[in-house]
C-alpha cells in the first residue's frame, strides 16, 4: 500500500468525547469515525485489524470442528416470544416494526435464530454434535455507550452455538471451545485471564469470561494467590466467617433520635460507632416484589448474588417512593425490625453485637440490635461483593484484584433454549430429548480496542504483530534522492512478494511527520531509509515497541524483517 493513496486521516487533537485511550487513538490515527452514539464507520486501517481478528477466530473455530454460518441481523419477535426473552430482555433490545406492523428486533445475540435453524433440520442424535458460528454485526441499545469500541451499540461479534446429545458431550464441547479461546487470545498477542463468570441474562450454570487485563477495564476480577481460583467479582466465592462459637447476646434494643443522619458514614459518626457496627438495609424490587437485603455497613452488596439467591429475573434498586411505601420513612431510615417484606441477610450481619439499624421512621435508628436475637427467622446467604484482601472461598488464600475487559465468554447453556423452543432429537432408544447447548461469544471490535488499551505509549498504538493492519512501514526520508526512492521501492517490492503487508510512505512530507504518523498508527516494524546511511549501504530497522533503532546492511534487511515477523508471531502463539 502506498501511503499517499491510503485513507487514514490523522488528527492532531484528542477528540473531546473520547475518554479512554483506545477510543482516542482509533479516532486520532484514522481507524474509524463516529456516526452516532456507539455507532462507528471503520476506515481501511480499522477494517484490516478487524479482518485480522476475524481470521484468527475463523481458523481456530474451524480447527475445533465448528462450521461457519451467517444468520440475519433482523429477527422476528415470534422467536423471541418462544424463548420468552421478548418479555424480559428490556430496552437494550432494539425493537422495530415492518410496514405490515410485524414486530422485529435487531439481533443483540442469536440463540433464538440459531436454535430455530437447528431444530428445523436436526431430528436424530446421529446428526449431532453440531457446532455453528457466525461473525456478525450486533446491536444492543446500551444505556451508556461509552469508551468507543469497548462499549458500542453496534458492534461486531463472533457468536457460536453448540448442540449435543447429552450433558456429558456438551461439557466436552465446552472444554473444546474454552481451549479454542485460549489459542485465539494467545495468537492475538494479548495478556488475558480466563475467569469464572456469572451467567447473566443468557442463563445456564457454567461460564468463563476471557478478560484482557487493563486498568481501564470495567470488570473487576479477583485471583487467589494460593490456589489460582480466578473469578469475576460478581461471581467470586468468598470464605465465610467462622461464627460457630458466636454467642447471641441477651438484652434488647433502643430507639435513638438521629436527625437527618442517613448514610452509613453519617450514622456511624453520629453514634460514635465503627461502620462495621452499622447494618444497612437496602431495598430492591426483585421481579417487582419488595425485598430487603441486610449487609454489614463496611461491606458492599453484590447484586448478581442477590439476584441468584432470590432466583429473580429482574432486580432493581427501589426508588424513593417505593422506599417510603415499604418502610413508611424516607430513604436513609430503613431497617429490618418491623419491616413487612421479605428479608435476606449476608452472614456478615449475624455476629454484629449492638448494631445500629434504621427504625423505619424519619430521623430515628435502633441501637443495640442483634439480628439472631431480634430477628431469629432471617435467612442468611452470601451476598457480599469480593474485594482485594478478602479470603478465597476455595482455599482461604488472599485475593488480589485486577481490572479487565471482557473480550469473550463461553457458556454452558444446558436445555434453557432447546426445551422452550422444542429443539429435540431422538436418542438411540427412540426417546425425544432437548438438545444440550452451549454458546460462545467474542467481541471482535472490543478485542481490537482492548488490544490498544494494553498496547500503546505516549506516541500512539503499539500493535501486536498478529493484529497490526500492516506489519511493516517503509519511510524513505528524502524523496528527491533517487537512490533513497529506489531502495525504498526495492524493499517494498521484495517484502510484498514475500507475503508481508507493507505500507510505503511515499508522501512528500518532512521526516518528522512521517515518523510521527508511523508511531501513531502503530506499525510494528519501521524501516527508515536516509541518504546518509544508505551511502554506507545501511538502512534503519526499528521495532515500534523498542526505543532504539539499529542500522542494518541493505543486503540483510529483507531476511531480518521476515525473521522478526515470524518470531513475534510464534511467540504470541506459544
Ligand atoms: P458486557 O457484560 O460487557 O455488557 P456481555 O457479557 O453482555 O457484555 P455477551 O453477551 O457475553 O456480552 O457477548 C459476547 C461478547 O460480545 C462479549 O464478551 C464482548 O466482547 C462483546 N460485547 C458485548 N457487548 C458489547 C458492546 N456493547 N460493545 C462491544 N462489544 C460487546
Ligand atoms: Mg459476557
Amino acid at each position: 500500500m502506498r501511503y499517499s493513496a491510503l485513507l487514514a486521516p490523522t488528527l492532531k487533537e484528542v477528540p473531546k468525547e473520547a475518554e479512554v485511550i483506545s477510543h482516542q487513538l482509533l479516532l486520532r490515527a484514522g481507524y474509524m469515525r463516529k456516526v452516532a452514539a456507539g455507532i462507528y464507520s471503520y476506515m481501511p486501517l480499522g477494517v484490516r485489524v478487524i479482518e485480522r481478528v476475524k481470521t484468527i477466530i475463523r481458523e481456530e473455530m474451524t480447527r475445533s470442528g465448528a462450521q461457519e454460518v451467517f444468520l440475519p441481523a433482523v429477527q422476528p419477535a415470534e422467536l423471541w416470544k418462544e424463548s420468552e426473552r421478548w418479555g424480559y430482555y428490556g430496552p437494550e433490545l432494539l425493537r422495530v416494526k415492518d410496514r405490515k406492523g410485524g414486530d422485529f428486533c435487531i439481533g443483540p445475540t442469536h440463540e433464538e435464530v440459531m436454535t430455530a435453524l437447528v431444530r428445523d433440520d436436526i431430528k436424530s442424535y446421529r446428526q449431532l454434535p453440531l457446532n455453528l458460528f457466525q461473525i456478525q454485526t450486533k446491536f444492543r441499545d446500551e444505556v451508556r455507550p461509552r469508551a468507543g469500541l469497548l462499549r458500542g451499540r453496534e458492534f461486531i461479534m463472533k457468536d457460536g452455538y453448540s448442540f449435543d446429545i447429552d450433558e456429558e458431550a456438551a461439557k466436552k464441547t465446552y472444554q473444546v471451545m474454552y481451549d479454542a479461546y485460549v489459542r485465539i487470545f494467545d495468537r492475538c498477542g494479548l495478556s488475558y485471564r480466563p475467569v469464572e463468570a456469572d451467567t447473566g441474562n443468557i442463563g445456564g450454570n457454567m461460564s468463563h469470561e476471557f478478560q484482557v487485563l487493563a486498568d481501564s477495564g470495567e470488570d473487576s476480577i479477583v485471583s487467589c494467590g494460593s490456589c489460582n481460583y480466578t473469578a469475576n467479582v460478581e461471581k467470586a466465592e468468598l470464605q465465610q466467617v467462622d461464627d460457630s462459637a458466636f454467642v447471641v447476646p441477651s438484652g434488647s434494643y433502643d430507639k435513638r433520635h438521629t436527625p437527618a443522619v442517613r448514610t452509613v458514614e453519617e450514622v456511624a459518626r453520629f453514634l460514635g460507632l465503627p461502620t462495621s457496627s452499622i447494618i444497612k438495609t437496602i431495598l430492591y424490587l426483585a421481579d417487582e416484589q419488595p425485598v430487603a437485603v441486610l449487609m454489614r455497613g463496611d461491606l458492599e452488596v453484590n447484586e448478581v448474588k442477590v439476584k441468584a439467591a432470590l432466583k429473580a429475573t429482574t432486580l432493581l434498586l427501589a426508588n424513593e417512593a417505593t422506599v417510603l411505601e415499604i418502610t413508611g420513612a424516607p430513604v436513609g431510615f430503613a431497617g429490618p425490625i418491623g419491616l413487612r417484606c421479605r428479608l435476606v441477610a449476608d452472614p456478615s450481619v449475624r455476629t454484629v453485637v449492638d448494631a445500629a439499624v434504621g427504625a423505619n421512621e424519619l430521623d430515628h435508628h435502633f441501637v443495640g440490635v442483634s439480628i439472631p436475637r431480634d430477628l431469629p427467622e432471617v435467612t442468611y446467604t452470601d451476598l457480599r461483593l469480593a474485594g482485594a484482601g478478602d479470603a478465597c472461598g476455595r482455599c482461604g488464600g488472599t485475593f488480589a484484584f485486577f481490572k479487565g475487559i471482557e473480550v469473550g465468554q463461553v457458556f454452558y447453556l444446558g436445555t434453557k433454549y432447546s426445551a422452550k423452543m422444542k429443539a429435540q432429537v431422538l436418542n438411540d432408544k427412540g426417546e425425544e430429548n432437548p438438545m444440550v447447548m452451549g454458546c460462545y461469544g467474542i467481541g471482535v471490535t472490543r478485542t481490537m480496542a482492548a488490544a490498544i488499551e494494553q498496547n500503546h505509549d505516549k506516541d500512539g498504538i503499539v500493535w501486536p504483530m498478529a493484529l497490526a493492519p500492516y506489519q511493516v512501514i517503509i519511510a524513505p526520508l528524502q524523496l528527491h534522492e533517487p537512490s533513497v526512492v529506489e531502495e525504498a521501492e526495492r524493499i517494498y517490492r521484495e517484502l510484498s512478494a514475500a507475503g508481508v503487508d507493507v505500507i510505503l510512505d511515499d508522501r512528500d512530507l518532512r521526516p518528522g511527520v512521517k515518523l510521527k504518523d508511523a508511531d501513531l498508527i502503530g506499525i510494528p516494524v519501521r524501516i527508515t531509509i536516509g541518504a546518509r546511511s544508505l551511502g554506507e549501504g545501511k538502512v534503519e530497522f526499528k521495532l515500534r515497541r523498542h526505543a532504539e533503532a539499529t542500522l542494518i546492511s541493505s543486503a540483510d534487511i529483507i531476511a531480518e524483517t521476515l525473521k522478526t515477523i515470524a518470531s513475534e508471531r510464534g511467540a504470541a502463539a506459544e
